[in-house]
């Protein structure tokens, strides 16, 4: 008999249908009309209209949507498909995160985490890479060797696999659990701008998933010739992962500072468009005993940002397996909090979430990858006996 596991696999990779997720409202428009042969209005009109269906309501199967005939509905369905991808895990953390492990192609599993209480109600935290090429030396994203860009419908599907989940259609309620996105996950999203932009454009469409731009925030190394690109394009949150007040010792954490190093990172800051008190930039300053975590340090942190509407994020360093760091002590962080709140910004620790299931920051894909290593060994081990 078949196996239905590599059947369906089998299945999925021959069926030529084109994907309607992550598509942007023209190009959706522009796809009918290629392939069903109907006038720009009319395909328009069925974009707007399976729009609403997909993101709104949440729905899978062209049979579902009722305002739109059934001959064109089966059309619909012989030319197109309305991917998800296979959820391979799901983990529960004691304080309510959520660890996803999603495959989203053949060989192309990320992780994504919603966190619950952050933002106006809970984020999701996505990822726009498989790995990383740029390896931080306290992110184990960085150590892994796979990587590639990550598709547009890639990174909205992880948004509609977690609002499955939550149960969150129709989209815009006002009870809603999934209120923020932010791109902390697996990756590094200015590499990958143009299907970061076009997964903005998506996600915060107000006929859909409805999340406003300014509830989405994208997170950089520092990739500066990308900045100005992304706030022009995408209108969204930026953040900033600096963790070092200094050239010498930025160029050892985050090994992109060799090529930007910290005044032209802070220049581009300042000129990133639309900043007010109300849009200010978030500067992630992660914990490392020892390393960065001294009041010297935080004055300079200080001082460093001040002109640019700014808000400090101090993380403490999340440890996996093999890591060259600790996190600093609760005192150290503390004290270092205590000289960045008395400069005026307000509650800067983040709390670590989801550290049990190996969701926090930094750790992500860490136990997927030593699940997979268990299994090659169980397979060998049976190859053996
Ligand atoms: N590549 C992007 C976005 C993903 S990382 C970037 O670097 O900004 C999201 C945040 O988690 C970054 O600030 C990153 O520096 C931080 N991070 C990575 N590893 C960490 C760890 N082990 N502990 C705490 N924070 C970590
Ligand atoms: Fe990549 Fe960000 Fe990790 Fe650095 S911190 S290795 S840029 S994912």
């Amino acid at each position: 008999m078949a196996d239905p596991v590599l059947t369906a696999a089998t299945e999925r990779r021959n069926d030529l249908r084109r994907n309607v997720v992550g598509l942007r409202r023209d190009a959706l428009a522009e796809a009918f009309a290629e392939s069903l042969a109907l006038d720009a209005k009319k395909a328009r009109m069925r974009a707007n209209q399976v729009w609403r269906w997909v993101y709104h309501y949440g729905v899978t199967d062209f049979a579902a949507m009722t305002d739109i005939g059934k001959d064109l509905r089966e059309a619909l369905a012989a030319r197109f498909l309305i991917g998800r991808p296979e959820s391979l895990d799901r983990q529960v953390s004691n304080d309510g995160a959520r660890k996803y492990l999603l495959r989203l192609a053949p060989g192309a599993e990320v992780e994504c985490v919603y966190i619950p209480d952050v933002g106006r109600a809970g984020a999701l935290c996505v990822s726009s890479q498989v790995g990383c090429t740029l390896s931080c030396t306290f992110c184990h994203t960085g150590t892994q060797k796979l990587v590639r860009n990550l598709s547009a419908a890639e990174i909205v599907s992880q948004a509609l696999a977690v609002k499955d989940d939550l149960e969150e259609w129709p989209s815009g309620r006002e009870d809603r659990q999934l209120s923020n996105i932010v791109f902390m996950g697996m990756g590094e999203p200015l590499y990958n701008l143009d299907n970061v932009a076009a997964a903005i454009d998506v996600i915060s469409d107000g006929d859909g998933i409805s999340i406003s731009r300014r509830r989405i925030t994208v997170s950089t190394s520092g990739v500066v010739p990308e900045i100005q690109r992304l706030g022009a394009e995408t209108g969204a949150m930026l953040a900033i992962s600096l963790h070092a007040t200094n050239d010498s010792l930025r160029d050892e954490l985050v090994p992109i500072n060799r090529k930007y190093p910290i005044a032209e990172l802070l220049d581009a800051c300042r000129a990133y468009p639309d900043l007010s008190n109300a849009r200010r930039i978030t500067f992630e300053y992660v914990m490392l005993k020892g390393v960065n975590d001294s009041d010297a340090e935080a004055r300079e942190l200080v001082r460093l940002l001040k002109g640019i509407p700014a808000k400090i994020n101090l993380i403490p360093f999340n440890p996996w397996p093999g890591a060259p760091y600790e996190c600093s002590s609760w005192e150290r962080i503390e004290a270092f909090a205590e000289i960045v709140n008395r400069a005026g910004y307000a509650s800067p620790i983040r709390t670590p979430r989801g550290r049990d299931i190996l969701a926090a920051c930094g750790q992500l894909r860490s136990a997927s990858i030593k699940e997979r290593a268990s299994e090659r060994l169980k397979a060998r081990l049976a190859a053996d006996a």
